[in-house]
């Protein structure tokens, strides 16, 4: 369903993603693991030109986009195609967890505010927000926020969802939270890319463990052969250190 061709990225002289190919099959969740550095984000972020790629092509559902001569509405298309949860959250402060849930949809999506605000209401008590619904971000925990966060991608009905260390900002006791919430997720047959350095949750989640370093695939599995029976080098170095 998802199929990514030779996707190159570039800043400046320096390679970040150096032809990456990788297809990913409807309700699959993939989890990307490796290094800092080593282009993980910047994966994500060229999937819906948050990054633009300068070559490649990108094929999701029906849509497909040859990176180098990409149209506006192209673009437009693979973004209203995924969703992303940031490690930071990226909520609007001056919005509340409803109005930050119906945004896209309204402004992305066009979607009238009233069916906008219904389908909000619905994802926060399937978030365990309903209590939240008027609260600022300021007024949240850091588990709550990314709840929303998550909660706000969800409302999407995209694709594809993408996850860029989401639990890496939290404090320790919010992490558990999140996870949970992104299981429940996962339940749901979403298709997810998921980049994090929480090994027993890949572990649990993944179907499959893509490992990056320099801009390329290095190695790539299922969790009991890539994480239990390494085989380069580099993915051996790497999880001896995350342990
Ligand atoms: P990871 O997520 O695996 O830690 P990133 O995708 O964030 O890695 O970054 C990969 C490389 O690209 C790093 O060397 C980083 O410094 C570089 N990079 C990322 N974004 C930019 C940018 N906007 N401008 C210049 N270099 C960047
Ligand atoms: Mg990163």
């Amino acid at each position: 369903m998802i199929g990514i061709q030779g996707l190159t990225k570039r800043f400046g002289d320096t390679v970040v993603l150096d032809a990456i190919d990788l297809d990913i099959a409807d309700g699959e969740r993939v989890v990307v693991i490796g290094p800092s550095g080593t282009g993980k984000s910047t994966l994500l972020r060229c999937l819906n030109f948050l990054d633009a790629p300068q070559a490649g092509t990108i094929r999701i559902g029906d849509l497909t986009v040859d990176a180098a001569q990409a149209t506006r509405q192209q673009i437009l298309g693979l973004r209203r195609r995924t969703a992303f949860v940031f490690q930071n959250y990226a909520l609007f402060a001056n919005k509340t967890a409803k109005q930050n849930i119906m945004e896209a949809l309204v402004t992305v999506q066009g979607r009238p505010v009233q069916e906008a605000e219904a389908r909000a209401t619905e994802i926060l008590a399937q978030t365990g927000l309903a209590d939240k619904a008027e609260s600022y971000p300021a007024a949240l925990s850091g588990g709550q926020q990314q709840r929303v966060g998550i909660g706000r991608a969800m409302a999407l009905g995209a694709d594809l969802m993408l996850f860029d260390e989401p639990t890496s900002a939290l404090d320790p006791e919010w992490v558990g939270e999140v996870l949970d919430l992104m299981r429940q997720v996962a339940e749901q047959r979403q298709t997810m890319l998921i980049v994090t350095h929480e090994m027993q949750f890949a572990r649990e989640i993944a179907d499959r463990v893509v490992f990056m370093d320099g801009g390329r695939i290095v190695e790539q599995g299922p969790p009991s052969q890539v994480l239990d029976a390494p085989q380069d080098e580099r993915l051996q170095r790497f999880l001896r250190r995350v342990g």
